[in-house]
C-alpha cells in the first residue's frame, strides 16, 4: 500500500467500523468494546503517522495523541463503572479524563496556530463571541438548573465551555485557510467532536435523554483526527499566511461578526432579561473589544515590522549584509552636506576565476570574508557591484591611510573551500561633492591602480584624459586591423660570444595614418581591455609563424632557431588559445619547436585557464618564456606550477648591471636560478657594449637589445657587435 493513500484507506476502514458499531445491538458490551477499540486504534494511528512521516514539528501530534488517549481512558473508566461496579454515577472519575482531553487537544491546536500573526487573539475573539452564545443558550440554563448538584452543574457546563475554546481555535484554522490537507482533516475532526458535544449537551439539557445517538460523531472524530496524522502533508506545518491572503475578507467578516455577537444577543427576544446574562454579555463585550484592539495593534505592528524588513532588504546586499549601492549613495548625499566626501573604491581581482574554477560557493565565501575585512578597515563600507566595494571615509586626512589599510588587508590570503586564495584588489581614492561623480572618479582611479599594480591610486584629471584617449584608440583599433595598419617587426636575440642570431622576438607596430607610429605600450593595453587583442594577437601569431617559415626556407641553417611571440593575459585566458596556436603553426608549416610564447608573470599568476593553456602549448612542443622577469610577482613558486623554458630578465636589471649594486646582485641571482632549474636566460634591453660584457661575464649567453639590433622588418645579415671575451675575463666571473 502506498504511503500517500494510507490515510484514505484509514478513513474508509474507520467509517466502516463506525457503521459496524451501529449494527451491533444497542446497550450491549459488544458496542462498548468496538467503541473503545476504534478510539485506541486511532491513538496508535496518530503515533504511527508521526513515525511514518517524521513531521518538522512533531510536538503537536503527541498532544493530540495524549488528548485522544485521555478520552479513551475516560471511556474505559466509564465501562468499569457500568460493567464492574454496575453503577452510572454523574459526574464521575470518567469525566475527569473526558475533560482532561480538551486542554490536551487545545494545546496541540495552540502549537498549530501559534506563530501565525495574531492567531491566538483571533481564536480568542471567535471563542469569546461563541462562548457568549453558549452561555446564554446552554451554559446558563444548565447552571440555573436547580435540580442538579453544584458539581454536576460545573461538569455539565465544562463540556460546552471546552467546546467553545476548541471552536475558537477551529475558526482560526479555517480563517487562516490552513493550507495543508492534514490541517483541513484536523478541522473536520474538531467539527465532528463539536457537533457531537453540543448535540449531546443540548439534547440532554432540553429532552433529558442521553443515549449514544452522538457516538458516530465522536467515533468519526477519532478516525478523522488520526487520518490527519496519516496524511503525508502533515510533514510540513502550514505556511504562515501572507498579509494579502485570500482569506483576508472572510477573516475580517468572521472576526467582525464574532465581535458583534455580544451586543446582538441583547436584541434576541427573551435574552438579557436577567442580570446574570446582562453581566455576562457586558463582560464578554468588553473582553471582545479589548481583543479586537489587541488584534488591530498587532496588525499595525506587523505592518511596521514588514516595512522595516522591506527597507532593510532594499538597502542591503544579501550575501555580505553590507549596505548596497542605493544606501551608499544616500550616505554620500548625507555626507556631502558637510563638504565633499572622500571615497575609497575597491575592485577585487580574479573573483571570476575563483567562481569558474572552484565554484560559486567558494567565490561567495571569499566575498563574505573580504567584505568583513573591508568593513573593519574604517568608514562606511558598501558592496556596489559583484566584485566592487566602496568605503565612505571620515576625513580627507584619513583617505591615504585608509586606502593603505584596505590594500594591505585585501592582500592577505583568504581561506575558502580548503584553499588559501590570494585575491588582491585595486583601490581608487577620490573626492567630489556629487555622489555619482565621486564614485565614478574613485572607480577610474581603481582601474588605474589595477593597471599599474600600485596598492592604490588617487584620482587626478589626467586619468580622465587617459580614459578618453583609451576610448578613442579603442574605437580606431578595429578599423586599423581591417585596414592593415599593423605590422610585425623582429628583434634579434643574439647568442654570445659567437654573435649568431639564435632567435627573434616578434613585436607589433601600428602605423597610424595621422599620428604615425604608435607604440604597442599605448595600444596593447587598450586592445586587451576591448578584447580586440584576441583577433589582433591571432593575426600577429600567423604573421610571425609565416615569416619564420619563410626564413627557414630562404636561409636554411642560417635562419634563427625560433621566433618569440608576445601573448597577453586576455589571450591566454581563452580556452581556445592553444588551438589558435596550432592553427597558425599548421598554416605556416612551422614545427612547434620553432615557436616561443612570451607571457608575463602577472598573466599566469592567477593560475586557472592561463596555466592550463600553457600546459597545452608545452605539450604541443611550443616553448614558454616568462617576459619581464623580476618586475612582477617574481615568485619562484610560479616556476614550479607553470611550465617555463626561458626567463627573460627585465631591462631594468640590465640598465645598471655595469655598476656594483642591487640590480647587479639580482641579475646574478637570476642567472643562477635559471641555470639551477635548467632554464634558458635571456637578458633584455642591452644598449651598450659594457652591459653586454658585464652580462656575459655573469654567465648570460643570450642577449637582446638595441646594441645588437633594433626591431625591424628584416633581419640584419650579420651581428657585427659582440662582447669581447678578452675584456670579459677582467670582470668577476660567475662561480
Ligand atoms: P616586451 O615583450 O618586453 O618587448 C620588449 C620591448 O623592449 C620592445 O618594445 C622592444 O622594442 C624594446 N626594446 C628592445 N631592446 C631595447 C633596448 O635596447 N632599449 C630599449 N629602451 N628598449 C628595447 P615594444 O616593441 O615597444 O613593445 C613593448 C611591449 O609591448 C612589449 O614588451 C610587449 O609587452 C608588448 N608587445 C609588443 N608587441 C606585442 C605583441 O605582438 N603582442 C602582445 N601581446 N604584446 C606586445
Ligand atoms: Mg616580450
Ligand atoms: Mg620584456
Amino acid at each position: 500500500m502506498r504511503r500517500a493513500n494510507l490515510w484514505g484507506w484509514w478513513v474508509a476502514a474507520g467509517a466502516a467500523a463506525t457503521a459496524g458499531y451501529h449494527l451491533l445491538p444497542a446497550g450491549g458490551e459488544g458496542r462498548d468494546l468496538a467503541y473503545n477499540v476504534i478510539g485506541l486504534v486511532s491513538v496508535l494511528a496518530i503515533l504511527a503517522g508521526v513515525r511514518l512521516h517524521r513531521p518538522e514539528r512533531p510536538a503537536m501530534w503527541y498532544w493530540f495523541a495524549a488528548g485522544q488517549a485521555a478520552s479513551v481512558a475516560g471511556d474505559l473508566v466509564w465501562n468499569y463503572y457500568v460493567y464492574v461496579l454496575h453503577e452510572e454515577p454523574y459526574p464521575s472519575v470518567a469525566d475527569v479524563f473526558y475533560l482532561a482531553a480538551y486542554p490536551l487537544l487545545v494545546a496541540g491546536l495552540w502549537l498549530l496556530v501559534r506563530g501565525r500573526g495574531g492567531g491566538l487573539t483571533e481564536a480568542g475573539i471567535v471563542g469569546v463571541g461563541l462562548g457568549l452564545v453558549f452561555w446564554v443558550f446552554v451554559l446558563h440554563p444548565i447552571a440555573a438548573d436547580t435540580a442538579v448538584t453544584g458539581l454536576e452543574q460545573a461538569v455539565s457546563t465544562a463540556y460546552p465551555a471546552a467546546d467553545a475554546l476548541l471552536l475558537g481555535f477551529l475558526a482560526r484554522l479555517f480563517l487562516a485557510r490552513a493550507g495543508t490537507a492534514s490541517t483541513r482533516l484536523l478541522a473536520v475532526a474538531a467539527v465532528l467532536l463539536l457537533i457531537a458535544d453540543v448535540g449531546y449537551s443540548v439534547v440532554s439539557l432540553y429532552s433529558g435523554s442521553d443515549d449514544d445517538q452522538f457516538a458516530a460523531g465522536w467515533l468519526l472524530s477519532y478516525v478523522v483526527w488520526a487520518a490527519a496524522a496519516l496524511h503525508p502533508s502533515m510533514r510540513v506545518p502550514p505556511e504562515p499566511e501572507s498579509a494579502a491572503s485570500r482569506g483576508g475578507r472572510v477573516q475580517a467578516a468572521v472576526l467582525g461578526a464574532s465581535a458583534l455577537l455580544g451586543p446582538v444577543l441583547l436584541f434576541v427576544p427573551g435574552v438579557g432579561g436577567n442580570a446574570v446574562d446582562r453581566a455576562a454579555i457586558g463582560a464578554g463585550s468588553v473582553i471582545l473589544f479589548l481583543l479586537v484592539l489587541a488584534r488591530v495593534y498587532g496588525l499595525a505592528r506587523r505592518v511596521r515590522g514588514q516595512a522595516a524588513e522591506l527597507e532593510r532588504i532594499a538597502m542591503h546586499d544579501d550575501l555580505t549584509g553590507l549596505p548596497n549601492r542605493r544606501q551608499f549613495e544616500q550616505a554620500l548625499v548625507a555626507a556631502a552636506a558637510h563638504g565633499p566626501p572622500w571615497v575609497a573604491f575597491v575592485g577585487l581581482n580574479g573573483l571570476k576565476n575563483i567562481n569558474e574554477e572552484l565554484g560559486r560557493p567558494v567565490g561567495d565565501r571569499v566575498l563574505t570574508v573580504l567584505a568583513g575585512r573591508i568593513a573593519l578597515a574604517g568608514g562606511v563600507a558598501a558592496r556596489i557591484g559583484g566584485d566592487e566595494f566602496a568605503v565612505l571615509l571620515s576625513s580627507s586626512a584619513d583617505a591615504g591611510p585608509a586606502a593603505e589599510r584596505l590594500a594591505a588587508t585585501l592582500a592577505e590570503p583568504v581561506a575558502a573551500g580548503g584553499h588559501e586564495l590570494l585575491v588582491g584588489a585595486g583601490v581608487g581614492l577620490a573626492e567630489a561633492a556629487d555622489p555619482v561623480e565621486v564614485l565614478r572618479r574613485a572607480e577610474a582611479a581603481m582601474h588605474a591602480a589595477k593597471e599599474t599594480g600600485e596598492p592604490y591610486r588617487t584620482w587626478t584629471a589626467e586619468l580622465d584624459e587617459r580614459a578618453g584617449e583609451h576610448a578613442r584608440v579603442g574605437a580606431e583599433l578595429r578599423a586599423a586591423l581591417d585596414a592593415g595598419q599593423f605590422q610585425v617587426v623582429y628583434q634579434p636575440i643574439v647568442a654570445v660570444p659567437e654573435g649568431r642570431i639564435a632567435a627573434v622576438e616578434a613585436l607589433v607596430r601600428w602605423h597610424h595614418p595621422q599620428r604615425g607610429l604608435v607604440s604597442p605600450a599605448q595600444f596593447i593595453p587598450v586592445a586587451e581591455h576591448t578584447g580586440l587583442i584576441v583577433e589582433l594577437g591571432a593575426w600577429i601569431l600567423r604573421t610571425a609563424c609565416e615569416r619564420m617559415a619563410r626564413w627557414r626556407a630562404e636561409l636554411g641553417a642560417g635562419a634563427p632557431d625560433r621566433v618569440s611571440v608576445n601573448v597577453s593575459a586576455r589571450q591566454l585566458a581563452r580556452p581556445g588559445f592553444s588551438r589558435t596556436v596550432a592553427d597558425a603553426l599548421a598554416l605556416a608549416g612551422l614545427p612547434p619547436e620553432c615557436l616561443t610564447v612570451e607571457v608575463t608573470e602577472t598573466a599566469v599568476f592567477g593560475g586557472g585557464q592561463a596555466v592550463t593553456t600553457l600546459h597545452e602549448l608545452r605539450a604541443a612542443g611550443v616553448r614558454i618564456a616568462l617576459d619581464d622577469f623580476g618586475t612582477g610577482h617574481s615568485s619562484l613558486g610560479l616556476l614550479h606550477t607553470v611550465p617555463v623554458d626561458v626567463l627573460k630578465v627585465d631591462k631594468s636589471f640590465v640598465d645598471d648591471v655595469t655598476e656594483a649594486g642591487r640590480h647587479t646582485v639580482i641579475a646574478r641571482a637570476l642567472i643562477q636560478v635559471a641555470d639551477g632549474l635548467g632554464l634558458t636566460a635571456v637578458a633584455e634591453g642591452v644598449e651598450t657594449a659594457e652591459q653586454a660584457e658585464a652580462l656575459y661575464a655573469l654567465g648570460y649567453r643570450l642577449l637582446q637589445g638595441y646594441y645588437f639590433g633594433k626591431p625591424a622588418a628584416e633581419l640584419p645579415a650579420t651581428i657585427s657587435r659582440r662582447p669581447r671575451p678578452e675584456k670579459a675575463t677582467d670582470l668577476p666571473v660567475r662561480a
